[in-house]
């Protein structure tokens, strides 16, 4: 097991039972609660039970994102009530990164606060969702646009959670890996180049470097006024990408769109910033390999860059970008025009 210590909590990483025991021990909480979703219910909370046969109050919601909303919030607060939790309460938040983002929300309101633990179950939430403190839900059809920036009180991971997980969950996350790797890591990007079959990765191996990367970033701008900006890398396009096909029959996942905006922003980096020829290839080959390609001609180009210049991220008329200077070497506040970013996408359409 490692531990990644932050300036306020620990984030565990690998066989973490031990630890968590250790946690709570110390803590000795008046009162635990456990929230789960539909899915985690099922596929992830009897290993939670063997490791922890105390008395816990259970709260589960229904999942998906469609359940983010302050909806589902109240009824988490409803329970809270009738658990009977306290300031001396905490909540363990057992799921991917909408439990995390709505408990955590949820436990930092009730009553003012009261602790939280994360335990990431998707790959997503593992390498990203569950560090950096922005917890929230979605209103008036924004993403994340109610919210607060707390921190857990710890952060416990594993990939044990994956057994059950769907691959195209595993491919999501996998985004965000690829997306660490590209704007600071670039030893971890050539790793990520041989990698053909993602159902035989162990994932241990890049929970940690991508965990570093993001907890390095958050540290030094914790409320995104500058450079943690270099976490949209591929977001801005990726975004709007998810927006659109959330609309149609067939939604992508949010690594699964992110990747595309990564091809496409790769492309910017290359006119735009000088990025080598070689590594704008590299990008897009290795994308496509493990995702395809998507029918993104189906949006009109308009559309999309009308869905970019709402994004909050955004100041007056420009669309901001992060863009890679090369593979591993990131550049926040760049700006595209609409044209350049019709180009990329007719890049991502014929690669
Ligand atoms: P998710 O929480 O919806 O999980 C994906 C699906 O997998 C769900 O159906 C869930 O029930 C199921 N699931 C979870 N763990 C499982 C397991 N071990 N076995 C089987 N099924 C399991 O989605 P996600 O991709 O984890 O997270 C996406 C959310 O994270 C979005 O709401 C996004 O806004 C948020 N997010 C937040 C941050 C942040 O900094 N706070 C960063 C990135 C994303
Ligand atoms: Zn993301």
């Amino acid at each position: 097991m490692q531990i990644l210590q932050l300036a306020d909590y620990s984030i565990y990483v690998g066989d973490f039972w031990a630890s968590f025991q250790a946690f709570l021990h110390e803590k000795q909480y008046a009162k635990t609660l456990v929230l789960v979703d539909s899915n985690t219910e099922g596929a992830c909370f009897e290993k939670f039970r063997e490791q922890f046969p105390s008395e816990i109050y259970k709260i589960v919601v229904l999942a998906g994102e469609a359940h983010k909303n302050i909806a589902t919030c109240q009824d988490i607060w409803r329970k809270m009530f009738e658990a009977g939790a306290g300031r001396n309460a905490l909540l363990i938040v057992l799921g991917g990164g909408v439990m995390g983002d709505m408990g955590g929300f949820c436990a930092s309101t009730f009553k003012r606060g009261f602790d939280f633990i994360q335990m990431p179950t998707t790959l997503l939430s593992q390498v990203d969702s569950s560090i950096g403190g922005k917890l929230g839900i979605d209103f008036f059809n924004v993403k994340n646009s109610i919210g607060v920036f707390n921190n857990p009180k710890a952060v416990f991971i594993s990939p044990e959670f994956f057994e059950t997980l769907p691959p195209r969950e595993i491919l999501s996350g996998f985004g965000e890996i690829i997306k660490h790797s590209l704007i600071a890591d670039v030893e971890q990007w050539h790793k990520i180049l041989v990698i053909n079959d993602l159902s035989t990765v162990d994932w241990t191996e890049y929970l940690v470097p991508s965990l570093k990367i993001k907890q390095r970033i958050v540290e030094i701008d914790p409320f995104e006024k500058g450079i943690r900006k270099a976490l949209n890398y591929g977001h801005t396009i990726g975004h709007a990408i998810e927006s659109a096909a959330l609309e149609t029959a067939n939604p992508l996942t949010h690594g699964e769109a992110i990747a595309i905006g990564m091809v496409c922003e790769a492309f910017l980096s290359h006119i735009l910033r000088g990025m080598p020829q070689s590594d704008l290839q590299a990008i897009s080959r290795c994308i496509v390999k493990h995702y395809g390609k998507y029918d993104i001609e189906q949006f009109d180009a308009d559309y999309l860059v009308c869905l970019m210049k709402q994004d909050k991220k955004n100041e007056g008329d420009e669309i901001n970008f992060s863009l890679l200077r090369q593979a591993g070497e990131i550049e926040v506040n760049c700006t595209a025009t609409p044209h350049n970013i019709k180009e990329s996408l007719k890049y991502y359409i014929n690669s």
